[in-house]
């Protein structure tokens, strides 16, 4: 942006190439991330940071680590959103969603696909409002409601005339196809599979080839054609394994174990799903882990094994049933009423112009008014506003609400050695640090030069102590000499919590008290006001 063309051109590369290869060398793709995030920031080349951190994030999700790569996309989101990169804002908002929905944490997963739907369909960046509906008809297909996961994978679809990527046509097959299998219409399904696997034919794309090869493989399954069916899968395992897809190779052992049941051989079966659930486990794919355990106990039965058939059922259950309880159908509906009037609002050629500028630039002197212009997290005024209402809520309701007083250690001294500049990309950094280690809902604001305040509505002083502690290492652990070799940065908060009928007067000078025992202590440590409730 403000950066050096030629310096810029060079973070862009760095970037392109890291998001071609991180789904088949994530480790090469991880340190050129890295690399583009170290010269952006050099740089002060903000979209090239941005688009680092998402890659980097994106190379860390195929490794399995979920919820680092959350943290870097947030942080990311964030910073998109600060600096107006409305395209960013809807893929991090997409790759969220999926971390999310890996995670089977489905009701966030939903959030964050459905603001996909809105930011993407204002831009009209069609490609992430694909990825977005076949997100959403992957969590109706999760609560086996197939026949509106079909339904939001059409609509994917008829995204196709916008779509210049053959990969993502594909990935709406694919699903198109899978979801047919689950309705029962097994050749229709091979249809879809098969196309998917002739777009992929002429760009190759190792992660779906091996979706399309197991979607074949299930539908043979289904048909019974143990053969055909093994065939596929033993294919789809050997790449899902050479590229360290674990996901995806837990998925096929158990659709291996699945056919080895079919065929009575329970003991391999056995052994393949418990292959299949150490795998699910180690990476947290709470979705698969049911399925496995389910089958796990149908096999145990066949085995006359009646214990280990129970304990799986159990487990099967009880896992289900999480699952279940956290976005119930109830919910997806009402979202999908949502999205409905939503979209037929936005529908209206004329309509759809208007509104979203209109929108677009209310939001924004909204945003303005209440917002600090160096950090974009909230300012004084919009802390007062926004933290008032908080805080009343909360009285009226009796629930707890906590504050968070935080400020920067011999922050004077940052500015001194390294100059204001070099202090001002520090106090966006701890910012953006302290918004990414928050809830969606939690307030974070600059509440004077290198002070933070954050309240933290329904957690006592208990839950404030550790997000405080966590914010403080976050700070603490940052890799500073990024921004320069000689730069390490510590923070000091105090915390305090609402007792009875206090006012938020009261709490903020509390938490203030906390802060000064902070700095008084040392600086770098959490001192909190114990109350006796
Ligand atoms: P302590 O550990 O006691 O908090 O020491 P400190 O040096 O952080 O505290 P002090 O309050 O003495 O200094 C705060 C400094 O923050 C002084 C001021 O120059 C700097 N500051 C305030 N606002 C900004 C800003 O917007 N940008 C920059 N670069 N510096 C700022
Ligand atoms: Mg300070
Ligand atoms: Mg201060």
């Amino acid at each position: 942006m403000n950066a050096d063309p030629v310096s810029s051109a060079t973070v862009d590369q760095l970037n392109q190439r890291a998001r071609a290869m991180y789904r088949d060398r994530s480790d090469e793709a991880r340190s050129l991330a890295e690399a583009a995030c170290k010269q952006a920031i050099q740089l002060d080349y903000h979209f090239g940071y941005v688009e680092g951190l998402l890659n980097h994030a994106r190379a860390l999700l195929l490794q399995g680590g979920y919820q680092e790569a959350i943290a870097l996309m947030r942080h990311s989101l964030f910073l998109g959103e600060e600096y107006g990169y409305t395209l960013h804002v809807a893929e991090c908002l997409q790759e969220i969603a999926r971390a999310h929905y890996v995670l089977a944490e489905y009701d966030t997963a939903l959030q964050y696909w459905s603001s996909c739907l809105d930011v993407s369909l204002n831009i009209e960046a069609y490609e992430a409002y694909v990825r977005a509906q076949i997100g959403i008809g992957q969590l109706y297909f999760a609560h086996d409601d197939f026949q509106s996961a079909y339904d939001h994978h059409l609509k994917a679809r008829d995204g196709f005339q916008h779509l210049t990527d053959d990969t993502l046509k594909a990935a709406v097959l694919i699903n198109l196809g899978v979801d047919l299998h689950r309705l029962g219409r097994f050749d229709d399904a091979l249809e879809e599979l098969n196309a998917a696997h002739e777009l992929l034919r002429r760009t190759p794309h190792l992660e779906y080839e091996a979706d399309t090869l197991s979607g074949i493989g299930a539908v043979y399954l289904s048909k019974h054609e143990l053969e055909h069916a093994e065939r596929y899968l033993e294919q789809a395992l050997d790449i899902n394994r050479a590229h360290g897809n674990l996901w995806g190779e837990a998925a096929n052992l158990l659709l291996l174990g699945k056919l080895e049941f079919a065929r009575k051989h329970e003991g391999r079966s056995a052994s393949l799903l418990q292959l299949a659930l150490t795998q699910a486990e180690s990476i947290g794919a709470a979705h698969l882990v049911y399925q496995i355990e389910e089958q796990l106990s149908f096999t145990f039965e066949g085995l006359g094994d009646v214990q280990r058939s129970l304990h799986y059922y159990r487990r099967y259950h009880a896992g289900y049933v999480a699952i279940l309880r956290q976005a119930s159908p109830y919910k997806l509906h009402l979202m999908e009423m949502r999205l409905e009037v939503e979209k037929a609002r936005l529908e209206n050629a004329n309509l759809r112009q208007q509104g979203a500028t209109q929108r677009r630039e209310l939001q924004r002197a909204e945003k303005l008014a209440i917002q600090d212009a160096l950090t974009g997290v909230l300012n004084r005024r919009g802390m007062d506003t926004l933290g008032e209402q908080m805080f009343a809520r909360a009285r009226e309701d009796s629930q707890p609400i906590t504050a968070l007083m935080i400020d920067i250690d011999h922050f004077k001294r940052v500015n001194d050695r390294f100059g204001h500049g070099l202090g001002d990309t520090v106090l966006r950094q701890t910012a953006a640090l302290l918004k990414s280690g928050c809830r969606q809902d939690d307030l974070v604001a600059r509440y004077g030069g290198e002070e933070f305040l954050i309240m933290l509505p329904g957690r006592d002083w208990h839950g404030g102590v550790e997000l405080a502690e966590r914010l403080r290492k976050l700070v603490e652990s940052w890799p500073w000499s990024r921004i320069h070799p000689d730069l390490v940065l510590t923070v000091s908060v105090g915390v305090a919590d609402r007792i009875a009928d206090m006012y938020l007067v009261e709490l903020l000078e509390r938490a203030d008290r906390q802060l000064y025992r902070a700095k008084a202590g040392g600086r770098n440590q959490v001192m909190v006001d114990q109350p006796r409730h």
